[in-house]
């Protein structure tokens, strides 16, 4: 059988990301699983690193996920698509 699955992350899909910086509480912790997608702004809300106009960078959807996972205030959001 060829084509293994890693199960838990979901490389190659496309998922999409959106923040809160309302409910942020600037604790870093999403920056510091996921530094090419998530940074903190000048007020220390959390920010997408997409916003300021730079791409993205390397992170894992996994890291992206884990990211928002480990927010204590949720205030990361991933949607994932559907296209078919
Ligand atoms: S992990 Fe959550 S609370 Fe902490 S900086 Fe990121 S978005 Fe804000």
């Amino acid at each position: 059988m060829s084509g293994g699955t890693d199960g838990a992350g979901r490389a190659g899909e496309r998922q999409e990301v959106a923040v809160t910086p309302r409910t942020c509480a600037g604790t870093g912790v999403c920056a510091f699983y996921a530094p090419g997608t998530f940074e903190l702004d000048e007020k220390g809300k959390v920010r997408l690193v997409a916003e300021r106009g730079e791409d993205p960078a390397e992170d894992s959807a996994e890291d992206v996920r884990n990211a928002a996972e480990a927010c204590p205030t949720r205030s990361i959001r991933l949607s994932f698509p559907v296209e078919r």
